[in-house]
């Protein structure tokens, strides 16, 4: 199959662009490591012209009426998803994932707009009763100003749909960085915004050297809020960097999370949620399980399942329907893996499943598992962002809890039990933003998704999602 992979341009105020100088970068596709097209690398002068854009378009689409927001962003929903065989099959070119996890992450996509523009018509304020006759006590809740969004490539819609709807929900222009490694499937999601008619100036979209572009971005005044998804460290700097400027900040950050299966849990389900959680998206995910808690009885049972799942997936080209796992988006995954596994194989860890490169055209990784690996090893401490689970054992619900709590991360955690006591127990003590029991249920539109600690603050899910755009304004008015 064939597939022609457009060259991605800038878009700014209202216009789709080269940069000013033209320079471009490369974009490679990670399944062959051949180059498939080349993205606009934005330099300072597109910069001031996106912030300008955005300032305009602040004033424009702050006034448009929400239920005029809400209809145009129900339009573009629909032009995503009456796009999504081609839309996801560009993705699977630059980024890699099987063809059907890429058209699922477009349908749910333009899932994530229609709540957000259903949220643009409730972002209520309040009237507050006055203790003097005659006076009227206003709060309103009006959009922050400009925002500058930074968004990864392991969701290359996915990750930006979520900034720009809660954005355009509450009122706000925003400037989209978005992932040099996988230019073109955002672009297309902008795109269904422009031809649905959003007024120029209120979304922008840039790509260049991260670093570069937020330093200038995040102090910059037109700028009122800052969004981020991606590493820790990288979102701490952001965070410091926002923090000096007193801007707003939603920080997504990295994870580690523990999945803990009780001696009472239905193991055969265990295996099955757990596994097809760890290696979608060849395990780049931040809410990936990472840490298997396995209790004593069924250690040796549930190793042995997720071994055999690790072993029967189906690795290859995404384009192949028959693909269960694509490449690694980033070459440079390949080596940090390997040292992951290397390192907790000198610790005294075991390879069960994988644990190596496949072959050396594209990034391909084998699904891994690896059990017994010490708290020391680097793995049980570092989060791998790639298809390896680490599987140890426990005895007692309080031992789990202390390792599911023990790192400084708290994104999402799993588990499985048929105690009601021990689900409730789990609920309460484990220390994340997300618990997710007996199923996967994370990253519904409608429930909250974030984490705590150094997993970063803010959700960006839920009702509360659209309050990160918000601003609490109070008039008090007396008739004159
Ligand atoms: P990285 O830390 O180099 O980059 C992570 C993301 O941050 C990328 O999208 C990158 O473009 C961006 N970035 C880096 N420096 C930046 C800066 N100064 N200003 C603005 N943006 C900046 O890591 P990587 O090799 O791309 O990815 C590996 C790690 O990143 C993983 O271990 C994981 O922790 C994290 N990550 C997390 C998510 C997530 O969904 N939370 C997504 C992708 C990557």
């Amino acid at each position: 199959m064939t597939i022609a992979y457009p060259d991605t341009r800038l878009h700014i105020d209202g216009a789709w662009r080269d940069s000013v100088d033209g320079r471009t970068i490369d974009v490679t596709d990670p399944a062959t490591g051949t180059v498939i097209g080349k993205v606009a690398h934005a330099g300072r002068g597109d910069l001031d012209e996106a912030l300008a854009a955005a300032e305009k378009g602040f004033t424009t689409w702050s006034a448009t009426g929400a239920f005029d927001r809400y209809k145009l962003m129900r339009r573009a929903a629909d032009l995503l998803r009456s796009r999504a065989d081609a839309i996801a099959a560009i993705m699977t070119l630059e980024q890699g994932k099987p063809v059907a996890e890429a058209r699922s992450e477009v349908m749910s996509g333009a899932d994530i707009i229609d709540w957000f523009a259903e949220e643009a018509r409730r972002a209520y304020g309040q009237v507050i009763p006055a203790r003097v006759g005659g006076v009227m006590q206003i709060a309103m809740k009006l959009p922050v100003g400009p925002v500058a969004a930074f968004t990864p490539w392991n969701f290359p819609i996915n990750q930006v749909v979520r900034k720009l709807s809660a954005a355009l929900a509450a009122g706000c222009s925003i400037i989209v960085k978005a992932p040099e490694e996988t230019p073109a499937s955002p672009a297309e999601l902008i795109r269904a915004f422009v031809d649905a008619g959003v007024p120029a100036g209120t979304i922008n979209l840039i790509y260049g050297v991260p670093a570069e572009i937020s330093e200038y971005l995040i102090p910059h005044p037109v700028i009122r809020k800052i969004s981020f998804t991606g590493s820790t460290p990288v979102g701490k700097h952001l965070a410091a960097l926002a923090g000096r400027h007193m801007k707003r900040v939603t920080m997504e950050l990295g994870g580690h999370a523990p999945a803990i299966v009780f001696d009472d849990a239905d193991i055969g389900k265990a295996v099955k949620v757990l596994s097809g959680s760890k290696f979608r998206n060849a395990g780049q995910i931040c809410i990936a399980p990472t840490r298997f808690l396995i209790q004593d009885r069924v250690y040796e049972e549930f190793l042995d399942g997720i071994t055999r799942a690790a072993k029967a997936i189906k690795v290859g080209n995404g384009l192949d329907p028959e693909t269960q796992m694509g490449p690694l988006a980033n070459e440079r995954r390949i080596p940090a893996l390997e040292e992951l596994v290397n390192d907790a194989v000198a610790h005294g860890a075991r390879v069960t499943a994988g644990g190596r490169r496949i072959g050396n055209v594209g990034n391909f990784f084998e699904p891994t598992v690896v059990a017994h690996a010490p708290t020391g090893s680097r793995i049980m401490n570092e989060e791998p962002f790639g298809p390896v689970a680490i599987v140890n054992r426990f005895s007692t619900l309080d031992e789990v809890i202390e390792e599911a709590n023990r790192l400084p991360f708290g994104l999402a955690s799993y588990a499985f039990s048929r105690s009601a006591e021990t689900i409730r127990a789990l609920g309460l003590r484990i220390d994340a933003g997300m618990t997710s029991i007996n199923h996967n249920g994370l990253a519904l539109p409608e429930v909250p998704f974030g984490g705590v600690r150094d997993s970063g603050y803010g959700t960006e899910g839920g009702s509360e999602a659209i309050e990160a755009y918000l601003v609490t304004k109070y008039v008090t008015e007396m008739a004159a």
